[in-house]
């Protein structure tokens, strides 16, 4: 133990911005036990296709040099698929980078960055490393975004607002009715982000869809990524896009050359093999909401998920369940005091949670609980 705290204060001298330092470390969840299911990440459970592995496979021959640094091929592939040119994309290390990139690109210390909450955890870490102010603004009572709220939030120090749909982690949607509202309200200053990190597990027709939406407004950048639905979360890519002035901006704040060669060959083989990969997100779409009929059956107040995990708002109880749930096997993600986020996962686990929570129900509803 002197030698963990030791180690910890080595370099106690160097003068650090207070604000970084003052981070949470970042905890990644616990790895599964052995038979268990990890639930923790919203990855795809299904292991990669052959002919991803393969793309993957022949780039890695290419490893010795750069990559294209603006991944062109695969600009041109999701231009077209979006109707836009391939100057109106651009391609991160995941989304969570575009989201910085944006971000740093907007917002400077004294700015603000007006964002839902609860929603995705790496928002606020993100605003800070700007240096700009966050702006939380509480969910409603279904878990949703308070858009009307978050349009009042709005000062003349706003200069990027972040809507996250479907919201992580509760899953519940902002619909094109309520978007269109809040663009209503939001000025052409302001930059708006929306985060649609889930947008292929969507199956209400009611639900905002940033493609639709792209010559639109001239403020908004839509966010997506390969690595929920498309299972390639540790290839680090995701992509933006928006107006070209806008996506220039993003690319200056970026680390150059982060998108591999071999991240842009899985996005693009993954393009290629859509048809399959689309089957399976409709099976874990299937599952959720067989999922959350369960749930709701026994009484749990889950709120309907649109996106690859359901939110449990368990406040007091979160922890004691969580812990419940790991030793049972399934390492989800508790955020204390509020709730538990679990990933839908393969079969076996969605059937071993309702089995275990069926069984913690029951104390919970005759000690008046909820
Ligand atoms: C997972 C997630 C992302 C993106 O993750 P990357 O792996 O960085 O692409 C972005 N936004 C939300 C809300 C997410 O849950």
């Amino acid at each position: 133990m002197a030698f963990v705290n030791a180690q910890n204060q080595r370099g106690a001298e160097v003068r650090l911005r207070p604000e970084i330092a003052a981070l949470p470390p970042y905890r990644q969840g616990r790895p599964a036990p052995e038979g268990g299911h990890k639930l923790s990440s919203n990855e795809n459970p299904y292991d990669p296709l052959p002919g991803v592995v393969e793309a993957v496979t022949r780039a890695a021959h290419g490893i010795n040099r750069y990559p294209d640094a603006t991944a062109l091929a695969l600009r041109e592939r999701l231009a077209q698929r979006y109707g836009v040119t391939a100057d109106e994309v651009i391609v991160g290390t995941g989304s969570v980078s575009l989201l910085a990139q944006f971000i740093l690109a907007a917002a400077a210390p004294g700015d603000e960055v007006l964002y839902s909450w609860r929603s995705f955890e790496a928002y606020p870490g993100l605003v800070t490393v700007a240096g700009a102010t966050s702006v939380q603004v509480p969910n409603r009572p279904d878990h949703g975004h308070d858009l009307d709220a978050m349009s009042a939030a709005i000062t003349e120090r706003t200069r990027v607002v972040i809507v996250c749909s479907p919201n992580n982690p509760t899953g519940v949607i902002v619909t094109a009715d309520e978007f269109e509202r809040f663009m209503a309200q939001v000025p052409e200053s302001v930059l708006v982000l929306l985060d649609e990190a889930y947008a292929e597990f969507v199956r209400d027709g009611a639900a905002v869809d940033g493609s639709k939406l792209l010559d639109r407004y001239p403020n908004l950048v839509m966010l997506r990524t390969f690595s929920k639905a498309y299972g390639l979360a540790g290839l680090r890519i995701g992509y933006a896009i928006g107006p070209v002035r806008l996506l220039d901006a993003a690319r200056s704040t970026a680390i150059p050359l982060g998108v591999t060669e071999t991240a842009a060959a899985a996005a693009r083989a993954s393009l290629d093999a859509e048809a399959e990969l689309l089957v399976r997100v409709d099976e874990l779409a299937e599952r959720r909401d067989r999922l959350h009929t369960m749930l709701v059956d026994q009484s749990w107040p889950v709120p309907a998920s649109q996106a690859n995990f359901v939110w449990l708002p368990l406040g007091d109880r979160t922890i004691e369940v969580a812990e419940q749930l790991f030793d049972a096997g399934l390492v989800t993600r508790p955020f204390p005091g509020d709730g538990i986020r679990v990933s839908i996962g393969d079969e076996a686990s969605v059937t071993k949670l309702s089995t275990i929570l069926e069984t913690l129900v029951a104390p919970a509803q005759s000690d008046g609980m909820y």
